[in-house]
C-alpha cells in the first residue's frame, strides 16, 4: 500500500515501479494535453487495458475536484475571511481550471493503480 502511494505520487508503473506512466505532463497555457505512454518502457505493462478504460478515472477526478473545491472554499471563507461568494466562486473556478491537467494525470494514475493485476 505504501508502495502504491509512492508510485502514484511519482506517476510510475504499478507493476515495476520504475517506468513512467506519462510521457509529457501537458501544458495548460498551450492547451497541450498530458500524453501517456501506451506501455511501460521498463516492463511492458499495458496502461490502457481496453478502449474507454479511463472513463472510470473521471469518477476519481470528480472526487478530487470536489475535495479541492470544498477545501478551497473553507480556506477562503474561514481563513482569509472572504464574504463575497461570487469572488469565492471565481477563485475556485480559476483554481479548478489551473489544476485540471494535474487532476487528469493523478486520476488516471490512481485508476491504473486501483485496477492493476
Ligand atoms: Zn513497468
Amino acid at each position: 500500500m505504501g508502495n502504491a502511494i509512492g508510485n502514484i505520487c511519482r506517476g510510475t508503473c504499478p507493476s515495476c515501479s520504475k517506468g513512467k506512466i506519462f510521457e509529457k505532463n501537458g501544458l495548460l497555457y498551450k492547451m497541450r494535453m498530458p500524453k501517456m505512454h501506451e506501455n511501460c518502457a521498463v516492463c511492458g505493462y499495458k496502461f490502457e487495458k481496453e478502449p474507454g478504460y479511463f472513463y472510470g478515472a473521471m469518477y476519481v477526478s470528480y472526487m478530487l475536484t470536489v475535495g479541492q473545491a470544498v477545501g478551497l472554499y473553507m480556506i477562503l471563507a474561514y481563513i482569509f475571511k472572504f464574504d463575497d461568494n461570487f469572488q469565492i466562486f471565481l477563485l475556485i473556478a480559476a483554481t479548478m481550471i489551473g489544476l485540471s491537467f494535474f487532476n487528469m494525470r493523478i486520476s488516471r494514475t490512481i485508476w491504473i493503480h486501483l485496477f492493476k493485476n
